[in-house]
């Protein structure tokens, strides 16, 4: 059995780290609704730290930006117009970065999923790639098949 975090103790422990970003919070409140419990927070014991974790399952969910990680053919994966060098050099090292911590969890029979975060904006493509992703997970399929959500600018947690 995995050992299962009380939500809202680990919704208070995150609220003091400055990673507690806005696309994460609505990741997570999307596995809640599903019933998917016992994930960790940015743990620190598997390569890349990843954003959300379930130990028990080996699954890791990366939820990564579109311009500091490098969405391939986004809109939001510009490339800014001055320091050009930088940019590519900073862009590199987290590709790079995220590529290790991949093949490091696949290596010891880990899952990664990466969600983008202009697939976050979209509750139904979001709702898709858990559906995909962590179907046999899923508690609560009423919510996997409602409507999407058009309000995901106002959503508040
Ligand atoms: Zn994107």
């Amino acid at each position: 059995m995995d050992k299962i975090t009380p939500s809202h103790r680990s919704w208070n422990m995150s609220r003091i780290s400055s990673k507690d970003t806005k696309p994460e919070m609505i990741v997570r409140k999307l596995l809640c609704e599903s019933g998917i419990k016992g994930y960790r927070l940015h743990w620190k014991k598997v390569p890349g730290n990843p954003d959300i974790c379930f130990p028990g399952r080996k699954i890791a969910i990366f939820i990564h930006g579109c311009f500091w990680h490098r969405h391939g053919n986004c809109k939001d994966a510009t490339m800014p117009k001055s320091n050009t060098d930088f940019w590519v050099r900073k862009f590199s090292a987290n590709m790079a970065r995220d590529k290790l911590a991949k093949s490091e969890l696949e290596n010891s029979g880990w899952k990664v999923i990466t969600i983008w975060e202009c697939e976050i904006k979209n509750r139904e493509i979001l709702k898709n790639i858990i559906h995909k992703e962590m179907g046999h997970l899923i508690k609560n399929d009423e919510m996997m098949a409602a409507e999407p959500n058009p309000d995901y600018n106002k959503q508040s947690i």
